[in-house]
């Protein structure tokens, strides 16, 4: 196979500092075509406490640094193209971000949530992996992606459908089994099949979102656990028996910040604990794979290692960046992660091909082939083949054993050609010769056998030679047959073992049923033409079922109404209403344009379909004119058109461009508005909490009866709703089609909209909501005193 021997790449990103930060001494030297290094000064009184007027530097090489001011599409075209790429070509392939909590992990690979340009790795190579596949008409594709999180040593699947209700702890836990070939599968965790884009963004923020639910203040998961995207894409050619596949693994680390630091007791300490075992021993095996001669890698130590097993060392191409937060009080963790880092970049890797022969297949082309050499046989004999020796053959046979028995000659050999049939039926004569000599000789000599002679040599040596690649052939669909046997013990075994209950399915039934589904459909490898809508997939964000309605009290709805107003991130979403709002003003735009465009072509075939009319009649009205003469008007109108699919084709790739960023901002709207939920809840629990001590003076407080009209002013005023309605857009990619138009279905609500309460709240009756009021009028009176404070 096919291999690609490199070091692992290893980058450097600097994130901008925040506005309190004082930076700490740095330094990057970029050079163009070598590798660039950042110097880092430490100031040594500041790290030891005395003075001491010498500082220490520190001196580290990166594949390239991306400084402060790096924007997410030049990081993404340095670092994850090329990875994309050889994913691409049949490789495997992960990049994985390490650095300490809040240098810019989870920005670099999945994204900011505000901005639609702040997109990171994991969603722009998702449209590099899709545009490219689109382009590839060559081969056949077929996508699915899975998002594992690790925390505490153990696996969960986030794209599981049951995450809504569910704390991270409730679901199925994902396992890992092992082969006896040693490959390693994962028990729970599903693979969903993204044939586009679209799908699997919707995916990725599936997930995200689930990762964002299940964190709770207390577990702070993001920072403690590691999330790995994959991407897995199998092609193959058509026709052929062979199957690539491959996987491109985006990994977003835990914080790698030491447990002296973390500083915290009980809970949090097995967690630190936890996260920087599972660092260290991803350490550890990258140690060994850069260790020469170093035939065990202790992958088997950590839950990370096992899942990256094909992916760190031997067959892959893999990329770390490492994200520094370089202001002064996280120099010490910066120079520990560039160190980090050094280790890494001393690992070589191969990286192979991931191909394999479908058994199945290949036992239909071979049977093909044999089909092809059997008739071709034929043509050459003028005989038909069939899998007994023919009378002739036979008795030519026993002719040749008889004058070989006869032979005294020691040196004497019995040569029947290289054809099974023959050599076995000689086997059974001599067998039935040593074990009845008499009547088998008898027999042998009672018959009298003209010889007949091949006149032909040529066809002669040809047929030997066809003869020759069919037993090959035979030979070949028997151990293949095997194979398929052992295949499919093998997989039920593990399906036994996998423990036939389990309702999610795992990888390993899942890639059986790809292959199948491989097999049945050929063609069902994604367009943008059969993409379903996604708003009737099934994996459509299930945390939407985990609305307010129901669940929150009346007292609770409205104070999260003046809560949403308060929350930062409702900046955000204004911004991204407006820029949603204009962005659907152009795609309107552009999709009046791009019908225009369209009803123009059809008007322009219409003429030229009326210029063969009037030519037709011409012709029959006076015959001698030409009718098959070069018309140059019908020729122009030909290059308008022309001319106009051009322009289509122009303008319906911004749109599609623009519907993936309407996409993508409706998305982030969705996430930081379910974030702001989630701030919510914590608040009022925290609050409801904090009442509980003080209920008995609050209920008699006249503060609260002074307070509490003007509270209900503010919350009818407030009422109305202040998220939109989007709409979707569902293109058409042909210029040409008959009776598709652009057109804007309705709206699909994709933004929660918590029921509004138009009417006050009575505050007698139900002491459930009177208590959540006088809680909330409470807390309300301290924010705002908190915020009278730190405005002065
Ligand atoms: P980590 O995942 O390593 O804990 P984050 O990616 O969450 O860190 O980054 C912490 C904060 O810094 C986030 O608010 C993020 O948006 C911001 N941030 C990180 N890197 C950048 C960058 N390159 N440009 C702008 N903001 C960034
Ligand atoms: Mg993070």
């Amino acid at each position: 196979a096919a291999m690609v021997k490199e070091t692992i790449r290893v980058y450097a990103r600097v994130k901008p500092l925040g506005r309190r930060q004082q930076a700490g001494s740095y330094s990057v030297d970029d050079e163009e075509d070598s590798l660039s290094s950042l110097e880092i000064t430490v100031p040594r009184d500041l790290a030891d406490g005395f003075v001491n007027n010498k500082r220490e530097t520190y001196k580290f090489k990166f594949q390239k640094i991306f400084d402060q001011e790096a924007k997410q599409d030049v990081v993404f075209d340095s670092i994850a193209k090329p990875v994309a790429e050889c994913v691409l070509a049949g490789y495997n392939g992960t990049i994985f971000a390490y650095g300490q909590t809040g240098s810019g992990k989870t920005f670099t690979i999945t994204g900011g949530a505000e901005r639609y340009s702040d997109r990171g790795i994991i969603p722009r190579t998702l449209s590099y992996v899709f545009d490219q596949l689109e382009k590839d008409s060559s081969k056949m594709y077929t996508t699915h992606v899975s998002y594992l999180e690790i925390y505490n040593e153990c696996g969960y699947d986030l794209l599981d459908p049951r995450h809504e209700a569910s704390r991270l702890e409730d679901l199925p836990k994902v396992t890992i089994m092992e082969d006896s070939d040693q490959n390693i599968h994962l028990k729970n965790l599903s693979l969903q099949q993204a044939t586009n884009e679209e799908e699997a963004l919707n995916l990725l923020f599936l997930g995200d979102t689930n990762r964002m639910i299940a964190e709770t203040p207390m577990n702070q998961a993001s920072s403690r656990s590691h999330c790995i995207f994959t991407i897995h894409i199998s092609s193959k050619e058509p026709g052929s028996a062979t199957i690539r596949h491959s996987k491109l693994h985006l990994v977003d680390l835990a914080g790698s910040e030491r447990v002296a630091k973390t500083g915290v007791g009980g809970h949090l300490l097995t967690e630190a604990k936890y996260i920087n075992l599972s660092l260290h021993y991803l350490e550890q095996v990258i140690i060994a794979l850069a260790e020469k001669n170093r035939s065990h890698i202790p992958y088997r130590n950590s839950m990370m290692t096992s899942v990256l097993r094909d992916s760190l060392g031997g067959n892959c191409m893999t990329t770390m960046i490492a994200t520094l937060s370089i202001d002064k009080r996280n120099i010490d963790e910066s120079i520990s992660t560039c160190r980090f880092a050094q280790r890494v970049a001393l690992i070589k890797n191969e990286a192979v091909l991931n191909e394999e022969i479908d058994p199945r297949l290949m036992i239909v082309q071979l049977k093909k082939e044999i089909q092809d050499l059997k008739d071709e046989l034929e043509l050459v004999t003028g005989k038909k083949r069939t899998s007994e020796l023919s009378q002739e053959e036979l008795l030519q046979l026993d002719e040749l054993i008889k004058t070989f028995l006869k032979d005294n000659d020691p040196d004497s050999t019995l040569d029947v050609g290289a054809d099974m049939r023959k050599i076995k039926y000689c086997f059974i004569h001599m067998k039935q010769l040593v074990n009845h000599p008499i009547i088998s000789d008898k027999k042998l000599l009672s018959q009298d056998i003209s010889e007949e002679e091949n006149n032909n040599k040529e066809s002669g040596e040809e047929l030997e030679k066809l003869k020759h690649l069919l037993h090959q052939r035979d030979d070949e669909i028997n151990i293949l047959i095997n194979m398929l046997k052992k295949e499919k013990k093998k997989a039920q075994d593990a399906v036994s073992q996998l423990n036939a209950t389990t309702a999610c399915s795992s990888v390993l039934e899942q890639s059986v049923s790809i292959n199948l589904e491989d097999r049945q459909s050929p063609s069902s490898c994604f367009s943008l033409k059969e993409a379903k809508d996604f708003s009737s997939s099934i994996h459509r964000l299930p945390f939407l079922s985990r609305q307010t309605g129901g669940k929150m009290s009346l007292g609770s709805q409205e104070a999260f109404e003046v809560f949403k107003r308060d929350h930062a991130d409702s900046i955000t979403i204004e911004d991204n209403k407006q820029l949603l709002k204009q962005r659907f003003a152009e795609v309107k735009c552009l999709g009046e344009k791009l019908n225009e465009v369209r009803s123009k072509i059809n008007r322009l075939k219409g003429e030229i379909t009326q210029r063969h009319i009037q030519r037709a009649a011409l012709a029959v009205s006076s015959p001698s004119e030409e009718l098959n003469m070069f018309d140059p008007v019908e020729e122009k109108l030909r290059m308008q058109i022309e001319e106009e699919k051009k322009s289509y084709k122009t303008m319906f790739n911004r749109f599609k461009g623009l519907k993936v960023e309407i996409e993508h901002l409706q998305l982030l709207m969705e996430k930081v508005k379910m974030k702001m939920q989630k701030d919510f809840e914590v608040w009022w629990s925290e609050e409801a909490k904090n009442l509980q001590q003080e209920k008995p003076e609050m209920v008699t407080s006249p503060n609260t009866v002074t307070v509490y009209p003007r509270f209900i002013k503010s919350l009818q005023h407030l009422s109305a709703n202040s998220f939109s309605e989007t709409t979707r857009v569902s293109p058409n990619e042909d210029p040409d089609g008959k009776n598709n138009s652009i057109t804007f279905s309705n709206p699909t609500l994709k933004t929660r909209t918590p029921p509004s309460a138009s009417t006050s709240i009575p505050l007698t009756g139900d002491s459930q909501a009177d208590a959540d009021i006088l809680a909330f009028i409470k807390a309300r009176q301290r924010i705002l005193q908190k915020k009278g404070k730190s405005c002065q």
